[in-house]
């Protein structure tokens, strides 16, 4: 197995390429890493400053001494992140300012320093111009990271002064690692069972999957895709049963109490509902039986196929439609005929 920067999974080749360039000192001072929201980009930034502060395995971190357990714990001052105070909102241009001067004349801990901007998108306009001189010719030895989603976040002057990193989906069984660390300390542990639903629902995100192995509304719409796919095999009796019918019940218990942006609910819900019955129907193809509690369906793999496509239709129509329910009702008739 390859060497790995503390508490970093996956994500090999962009570890490789950090940790080679420590090693001849010629890490770029402007960093960027780029991918999907919980694969661990920031988790890959706190183990590129062990990375670089560690003296007892040099350009990769040991994990252990002192200065590598206080970059995991957040207390080293040579690793420092610039992030807003809440998520989703904006970083203070005086923090910026203040960064700035302090990046230019203040002494380091140790001979680097590493800055990240966690998310860089946090940072805006004015936030970064107040910023420009110190990332285009930071004193030796800082480096910045820039985590975004996209790289059109980013200002140009900025970008093209940058090495963009990918830092791509994980493998599930990377994701299903994590998610099983994460969740140990969760007040009531998620099951194996859910765990495994999880890791296949996120697609790479770790940060997803810990999500959803503790969203405790994924049950009720596993219960919810159980009478969907009663429902299609037995036809219009189940479809149109009326609010007191199972399925319309199960509905209801899905989409959830809501005062107000009902159709909003009710789009996540069907879009959920869909991404589990998707995942449900792919494990079928597979030979397996499929999600938890979930009555089978068909079980002629072109019947399967068809659903597959049925389902993704209905889920890329999501956004444009009125209607959820009427949509999901006409899906199951077309799937009962
Ligand atoms: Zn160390």
């Amino acid at each position: 197995m390859m060497a790995q920067f503390p508490g970093v999974r996956g994500h090999a080749q962009a570890q490789a390429r950090l940790s080679r360039a420590i090693a001849r000192d010629q890490l770029h001072h402007g960093l960027i890493f780029v991918g999907p929201s919980g694969v661990g980009k920031a988790t890959l930034a706190r183990g590129l400053g062990a990375a670089l502060h560690c003296q007892v395995q040099p350009a990769l971190g040991c994990g252990t001494c002192t200065s590598c357990r206080r970059i995991a714990s957040g207390t080293h001052a040579g690793v420092e992140w610039l992030a807003p105070a809440e998520p989703g909102g904006r970083v203070k241009i005086e923090a910026a300012r203040t960064l700035a001067h302090r990046l230019e004349m203040a002494p380091f801990e140790g001979n680097h320093h590493l800055v990240v901007f966690d998310p860089a998108d946090a940072i805006g306009e004015a936030g970064f111009n107040a910023m420009l001189k110190t990332i285009e010719e930071p004193r030796p030895g800082v480096h910045f990271v820039m985590i975004v989603t996209g790289l059109d976040v980013l200002l140009p002057t900025i970008l093209s002064r940058c090495l963009t990193v990918r830092v791509g989906r994980l493998d599930d069984a990377d994701v299903a690692a994590i998610v099983e660390q994460q969740v140990a300390t969760a007040e009531t542990a998620p099951s194996a069972e859910r765990i495994e639903l999880a890791v296949g629902l996120a697609g790479g995100s770790a940060g997803l999957a810990v999500k959803l192995a503790l969203d405790p509304s994924l049950d009720a719409s596993l219960a919810l895709l159980s009478q969907v796919v009663g429902a299609a095999q037995v036809g219009p009796a189940a479809i149109f049963g009326g609010d007191k019918s199972p399925l319309w019940q199960a509905w209801s218990s899905a989409v959830g109490p809501v005062k107000t942006g009902k159709p909003a609910r009710e789009r996540a819900t069907l879009r959920q509902l869909c991404e589990l019955w998707l995942l449900h129907l792919r494990e079928r193809l597979r030979g397996r039986e499929g999600l938890p509690g979930v009555p089978p369906g068909p079980t002629d793999p072109r019947a399967v196929l068809a659903q597959l496509d049925e389902i993704q239709g209905l889920l890329e129509s999501i956004a444009r439609n009125p209607n959820v329910r009427l949509s999901l009702e006409q899906t199951l008739l077309s799937l009962a005929a």
